[in-house]
């Protein structure tokens, strides 16, 4: 949430939205033009090795930045799009503009730098989803090898698994975003080609204080280790919630602790400072 819009508006926009058919069409075709106007922005959030505090990718988050300067949580304007078919312009204009962003990482990072780009579960009946996305990259002459896609555990209950294949033979990583939500058994987990398991952030949220927290965060990075996965702690906000996640030696985290999302040139400004701070840590 962007400083300056407060619940009060949030609670005003909830309601037109599902109180009024006729408000949901206004909604509907002021998202529209938004989309067409840029105005859905990508704000990036730091990814960080937690043993070095080195940022290593990002996540990339839809941010409906309004005339006025204001931001609407995609909290909000997600399932509006899921519900109206305008997540897939959504979705393109975003990696269109991960792909500028990335273009202006690049020269910083090293080659294993990732770009974290959330796809809706509705998304994935599109069969052409993963050409449309490879399309995007490649006209921005880069490769999908700098892209991870996050896919809810729940979007993935019923999926094609050649869908998923397709997606890594095209060159994207996949992560299991909110994982601990959803109900997916370890034999199904063991089946899909996933790369990432994304710790939920309720889990986090209640470390140290709720022992149910801690140990299933415990047994979603033992889970992780034993599928041969990455994972990612999120929502991480204290200082005794990165300790917890160092001493279950979890890899990476990303939350409010290292930064919240921010806009392209300021996320450029981050990674610079963060990599200062490190050449001076290591020398
Ligand atoms: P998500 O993919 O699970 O993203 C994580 C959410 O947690 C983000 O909320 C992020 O800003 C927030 N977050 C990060 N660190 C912290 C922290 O330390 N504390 C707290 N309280 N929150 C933290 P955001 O940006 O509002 O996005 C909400 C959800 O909207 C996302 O959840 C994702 O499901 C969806 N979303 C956002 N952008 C896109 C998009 O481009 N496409 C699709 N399909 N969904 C998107
Ligand atoms: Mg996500
Ligand atoms: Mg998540
Ligand atoms: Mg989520």
């Amino acid at each position: 949430w962007a400083k300056g819009l407060g619940k009060g508006t949030v609670k005003v926009y909830q309601s037109v939205m599902t109180e009024s058919r006729l408000s949901t069409l206004t909604m509907e075709s002021a998202l529209r033009d938004a989309i067409k106007a840029g105005q859905i922005k990508a704000y990036l959030q730091p990814k960080v090795d937690i043993r070095h505090g080195r940022v290593v990718g990002a996540e990339v988050l839809a941010r409906w930045i309004m005339p006025d300067g204001q931001s609407i949580s995609p909290d909000i304007f997600i399932a509006l799009a899921e519900d109206t078919g305008l997540i897939e312009p959504l979705t393109q204009s975003i990696m269109l503009s991960a792909c500028e962003a990335l273009q202006q990482i690049k020269p910083l990072v090293t080659s294993s730098f990732k770009l974290a780009v959330n796809i809706s579960a509705r998304q994935l009946i599109n069969d052409n989803l993963c050409a449309d996305l490879k399309a995007i990259i490649d006209g921005s002459n880069l490769s999908a090898n700098h892209f991870e896609l996050e896919l809810t555990e729940t979007a993935l209950i019923d999926v094609n698994l050649g869908t998923l294949a397709t997606f890594k033979l095209a060159g994207f990583t996949l992560a299991l975003d909110d994982f601990g939500t959803g109900y997916s058994s370890l034999s199904y987990l063991n089946k899909l080609p996933v790369d990432t398991l994304k710790i939920d952030k309720s889990f986090i949220t209640s470390i140290p204080g709720e022992p149910s927290s801690c140990n299933l965060t415990r047994s979603i990075i033992k889970i992780a280790d034993d599928l041969g996965c990455d994972v990612v702690a999120e929502g991480v906000e204290t200082a005794q919630q990165l300790q917890f996640l160092v001493d279950e030696k979890c890899a990476y985290a990303q939350g409010f602790l290292y930064s919240k999302p921010l806009p392209i040139t300021e996320f450029v400004d981050y990674l610079r400072a963060n990599q200062q701070r490190n050449k001076k840590g290591s020398q």
